[in-house]
């Protein structure tokens, strides 16, 4: 959402004219979006900041720099005492006030600050700059009701709501009309989506209108919340063969005492029979999650129904996360962080040992299968070497012409890589972007996507 949220910076500021530089050294304005999500993703900024001010050097020239995002809508104002070169700092919720911002800073010699919550999710058609010519992102709910006991979201992203389906679609159009043949729809909580201008649409309703985009071959979506995924999704997932038979569901814990403690509303057992009904449906679905290890109170006992968990669920990836006490949370303020650090490090370790051997038996499974892939870049190293998903989000790697990109190649699954698949082309590539639309030459490296496997920070 971070990432995404960048585009619509970069697009605001490229329809006031700004034209994007090589380098800090080079530019006049600096815009460093920020996420506050754990206390390692927040210091980057101050890193950051620093950086700026070296690359200045001892040249006069310093750029205008403005603060956006999560730490900028917590922070405001305190963001000044640590004396960094600021000018401008602009919240999650008031993103479309950034070129204003900086053209006040400059003409008032002051730092401008707008951390104020709007109620309006609306967002110009056009100015998003998609950075890849494959995949578009495109935001359906913004903010969060949930208050998850460890989560700042709800803090700096504000109370949930939904965008006007007649907007989104208009994007998804325009995605579409550029060559993209992939859509990932946005929010913190995507199955709790009700279109505020149509009462007919929820979440399905809008997987079906989003599919039926002429060009729209492919449609992922993060994050679903696993109290809110019903049978109407289950069956959209099933039946609309554009949507990926992928789902991203966030689990947190095994144990139903820090499921409790953490209040996601959900027991285990309630989500590993979500589990067996996907599964049941979706034969193919592949699963992947976020857990949180070493929650205030968190014991072995706690820690090995996770585990315990992890192994019944096979995940085929994993995000794995040490927890960090954030500003403002219930868990930040009354719950005391007694989880040693050792003991975290030990436990997200053997966690992710275990979902390695997971990941690798469900790779293994793969091999001599053919899987659609959607190619998406080139190898850094070898020019013949190509990159794409499978619909379950596993990367693979096969040889083949660099005009596959943005194609549709049957890949017979040949090797298993750590985190990813190898193949070879079973069939001829097959163009599915709307005819007239051309995005050859646009194309990323391999290498800048994340390969799917465990991450963890
Ligand atoms: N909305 C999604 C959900 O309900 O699961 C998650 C969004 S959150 C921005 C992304 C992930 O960051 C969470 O699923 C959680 O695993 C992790 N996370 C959030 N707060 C954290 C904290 N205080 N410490 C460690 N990990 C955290
Ligand atoms: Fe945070 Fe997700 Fe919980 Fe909302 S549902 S509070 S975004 S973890």
């Amino acid at each position: 959402m971070n990432f995404h949220d960048s585009e619509r910076l970069a697009g605001l500021l490229e329809a006031e004219g700004y034209i994007r530089a090589d380098s800090d050294a080079s530019a006049d304005l600096v815009v460093i979006n920020t996420c506050s999500v754990r206390e390692k993703a927040e210091e980057k900024l101050y890193t950051r900041l620093g950086e700026i001010r070296q690359a200045g050097g001892d040249s006069r020239r310093t750029p205008v720099v403005a603060v956006a995002g999560c730490v900028a809508q917590q922070e405001g104002d305190r963001l000044l005492r640590r004396q960094a070169p600021i000018d401008v700092v602009v919240g999650t919720q008031s993103l479309k006030r950034l070129p204003a911002l900086v053209d006040e800073a400059l003409a008032l010699q002051r730092t401008r600050v707008d951390v104020n919550p709007y109620e309006d999710v609306s967002f110009p058609l056009g100015v998003v700059r998609h950075s890849d010519p494959i995949r578009a992102w495109v935001t359906i709910i913004e903010g969060c009701n949930e208050f998850c006991a460890f989560c700042v979201v709800p803090y700096t992203r504000g109370h949930e709501r939904m965008r006007p389906v007649c907007d989104l679609l208009a994007e998804v159009e325009q995605a579409a009309a550029t060559g993209h043949v992939e859509i990932q729809l946005l929010g913190q909580i995507v199955n709790h989506y009700q279109a505020p201008d149509d009462p007919s649409c929820d979440f399905a309703g809008l997987l079906e209108r989003v599919s039926a985009v002429p060009g729209i071959a492919r449609i992922r979506f993060a994050s679903p919340h696993p109290r809110h995924v019903t049978d109407r999704l289950i069956g959209a997932i099933r039946d609309l063969p554009a949507v990926c038979k992928h789902l991203h569901l966030p689990v947190q814990s095994g144990s139903n005492r820090m499921l409790a403690a953490m209040r996601r509303r959900h027991t285990r057992e309630d989500y590993l029979s979500l589990v067996e009904r996907l599964r049941a449906a979706v034969p193919s679905i592949a699963l992947s999650t976020d857990i949180i290890v070493g929650f205030p109170g968190e014991t072995d006992a706690d820690f090995e129904h996770t585990l315990d968990l992890v192994r019944r669920a096979e995940y085929q990836s994993m995000y794995s996360f040490k927890y960090s006490p954030r500003p403002n949370t219930l868990a930040g303020k009354r719950l005391p962080d007694d989880v040693t650090e050792a003991e975290k490090t030990r436990r997200i370790q053997a966690l992710q040992a275990l979902q390695r051997d997971i990941q690798m038996a469900s790779f293994r499974r793969a091999v001599g299968t053919v899987e659609t892939v959607l190619v998406d870049s080139l190898s850094r190293r070898r020019s013949w070497e190509l990159a794409g998903r499978t619909s379950g989000n596993a990367v693979v790697n096969l040889p083949g012409p660099a005009d596959w990109l943005g194609r549709f190649v049957p890949v017979r699954i040949t090797e298993v890589m750590p985190n990813s698949l190898r193949g070879e082309a079973a069939g001829p590539a097959v163009d599915r972007r709307r005819p007239d639309d051309t995005v050859a030459g646009k194309f990323p490296t391999a290498g800048h996507a994340h390969a799917g496997g465990c991450h963890a920070d």
